[in-house]
């Protein structure tokens, strides 16, 4: 067992330094994992950018998989998992004290000092390890994991991220069920994940939208079970809704796509008369242009926030994963080695020219 781990330091915006750190002993209530992968997600571009509010320094990094390495005896009796064990951990760690907690909204959860979860927590509050850019990371006692089968491919198995977010944004908030239409504005992986979790909940009609440079994209959406695509530069959108849907809208609008704020107020257009809107995409803290209200009251249209995914959302999506029906790894784009780090960023974030990752990962193991 080593003293020490790498791991990638952020120290402000654009600075990622790999880092030689020591490896803290665990009591009884915690863990210690050794990653295997850790996915890249957009979020990850903005924590990189500096667009995310965060404290520095910290160790990024909020979509573990990993292997067990040691663990204390009452966390091993109270999340029913052994070392040598993996189990895909959760980026929120909640108090489980506080209101939010108790009424079952942990995502919510301020019990610990605003949002408490891997990624997010400096290296300054003991013990530091607290993302899974490195080889090994702590599980604090209030982790929330699921175990996870370990003959699948690590970073396919790490897709139980996007997967989950699938689950909850395109069906656990909107309650979307057989018969319903869904449009899901965004081919990113959120917006495949969000096909896939959609067909897997029965959807009737599923649409996805994207731009000209996201062909391939919207291509992969229809290999996952999207009926239509809509290419909003080539086509008049907010009609071709109207066609596909009789007139009717959409049932479920589902808006994944990042940074443009644009499509917020779209929504509204493709929204059916008593539709469900479900904003999941960050926007840099960008107001949204020619935003009318009014059709939120005349189309009496419910709007939701997401954030994160639920333990019921993830466990969805390990069950699609293992069950082997959905060839979830073509998403899969590009595995990164833990150095690679910033350009596995800067591809997701379409900073590297002619090149552009969907579903990636770290692979700190393969050094
Ligand atoms: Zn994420
Ligand atoms: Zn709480």
């Amino acid at each position: 067992m080593p003293t020490t781990t790498r791991a990638i330091v952020q120290t402000g915006p654009r600075q990622l330094e790999l880092r030689e750190l020591p490896i803290p002993d665990i009591d009884a209530d915690s863990a210690l994992l050794r990653v295997e992968a850790c996915g890249i997600c957009g979020s990850d571009v903005e924590q990189y950018t500096g667009t995310l509010p965060v404290r520095w320094p910290l160790i990024p990094g909020h979509e573990p998989l990993g292997i067990i390495e040691k663990i204390g005896d009452r966390a091993a009796q109270r999340w029913g998992v052994n070392a040598g064990d993996r189990v895909a951990v959760e980026v929120l760690i909640p108090c489980g004290h506080c209101t939010a907690c108790v009424d079952g909204r942990y995502q919510v959860c301020r019990g610990r000092g605003g949002m408490f979860g891997y990624s997010y927590v400096p290296l300054s509050h003991p013990p530091g390890l607290w993302g899974a850019y490195a080889d090994y990371m702590y599980l604090d006692p209030c982790s929330l994991v699921h175990r996870m089968r370990k003959d699948i491919p690590a970073s396919i198995a790490v897709m139980f991220n996007p997967l989950g977010a699938g689950f909850r944004w395109a069906v656990e908030i909107p309650d979307t069920g057989p018969g319903d239409t869904v449009l899901i504005l965004g081919p990113g992986q959120r917006g495949l994940a969000s096909v896939i979790a959609a067909r897997a909940a029965g959807a009737d009609t599923i649409i996805v939208t994207g731009l000209a440079r996201d062909a391939r994209k919207l291509a992969l959406a229809q290999e996952l079970g999207a009926d239509h695509v809509i290419n909003i530069e080539a086509e008049d959108a907010r009609r071709r809704v109207q066609d596909l849907t009789g007139g009717h809208g959409a049932d479920v609008v589902v808006e994944v796509s990042a940074y443009a704020p644009e499509p917020v107020a779209e929504a509204l257009y493709y929204a059916a008369a008593g539709g469900r809107i479900v904003l999941a995409g960050v926007k840099g803290f960008k107001p949204v242009p020619a935003f009318i209200s009014d059709l939120i009251v005349a189309k009496e249209i419910t709007i939701k926030g997401a954030f994160g995914v639920t333990s019921r959302g993830y466990a969805s999506a390990i069950r699609l994963i293992e069950s082997g029906r959905v060839p979830v790894e073509k998403m899969h784009t590009h595995d990164f080695a833990l150095a690679d780090a910033e350009r596995a960023i800067q591809m997701l974030g379409g900073e590297i020219p002619g090149e552009s990752s969907i579903h990636s990962c770290l692979l700190p193991g393969s050094r």
